[in-house]
Protein backbone atom coordinates (compact mmCIF):
# COMPACT_ATOMS: atom_id res chain seq x y z
CA UNK A 1 0.00 0.00 0.00
CA UNK A 2 1.13 3.02 -1.11
CA UNK A 3 2.26 5.88 1.58
CA UNK A 4 2.66 9.39 1.60
CA UNK A 5 4.27 11.93 4.30
CA UNK A 6 3.09 15.50 5.31
CA UNK A 7 6.08 17.54 4.21
CA UNK A 8 6.13 19.38 7.37
CA UNK A 9 5.34 17.66 9.94
CA UNK A 10 6.69 14.24 8.04
CA UNK A 11 3.30 11.94 9.43
CA UNK A 12 1.47 10.03 6.88
CA UNK A 13 -2.24 10.56 6.54
CA UNK A 14 -4.90 8.52 4.21
CA UNK A 15 -5.54 12.09 2.41
CA UNK A 16 -2.95 14.27 1.82
CA UNK A 17 -2.92 17.75 -0.41
CA UNK A 18 -1.04 18.26 -3.44
CA UNK A 19 0.17 21.99 -2.81
CA UNK A 20 3.05 24.18 -4.19
CA UNK A 21 3.66 26.78 -0.88
CA UNK A 22 7.27 27.93 -1.03
CA UNK A 23 10.07 28.79 -3.31
CA UNK A 24 11.85 26.95 -5.12
CA UNK A 25 8.56 25.93 -6.44
CA UNK A 26 7.72 22.51 -5.99
CA UNK A 27 4.52 20.25 -5.68
CA UNK A 28 4.67 18.82 -1.98
CA UNK A 29 2.43 16.68 -0.09
CA UNK A 30 0.96 18.04 3.37
CA UNK A 31 -1.77 16.90 5.86
CA UNK A 32 -4.59 19.13 5.88
CA UNK A 33 -3.60 20.90 9.01
CA UNK A 34 0.17 21.78 8.44
CA UNK A 35 -2.13 22.87 4.50
CA UNK A 36 -4.43 25.59 6.40
CA UNK A 37 -1.26 27.02 8.23
CA UNK A 38 0.86 27.52 5.16
CA UNK A 39 -2.28 29.08 2.72
CA UNK A 40 -2.76 31.04 5.09
CA UNK A 41 -1.43 34.85 3.50
CA UNK A 42 0.42 32.77 0.98
CA UNK A 43 0.82 34.41 -2.30
CA UNK A 44 3.21 31.22 -3.34
CA UNK A 45 0.57 28.86 -2.38
CA UNK A 46 -1.09 26.82 -5.38
CA UNK A 47 -3.26 23.55 -4.65
CA UNK A 48 -2.48 20.19 -7.20
CA UNK A 49 -5.14 18.00 -6.11
CA UNK A 50 -5.87 15.80 -3.22
CA UNK A 51 -4.42 12.16 -2.89
CA UNK A 52 -6.60 9.96 -1.25
CA UNK A 53 -5.32 6.44 -0.19
ZN1 LIG B 1 1.45 17.80 8.33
Amino acid sequence: MRKKHCEICSKDFDTMYRVQYKQPKAWVFLCESCLLKVKKDNPLYKYGGTWKR
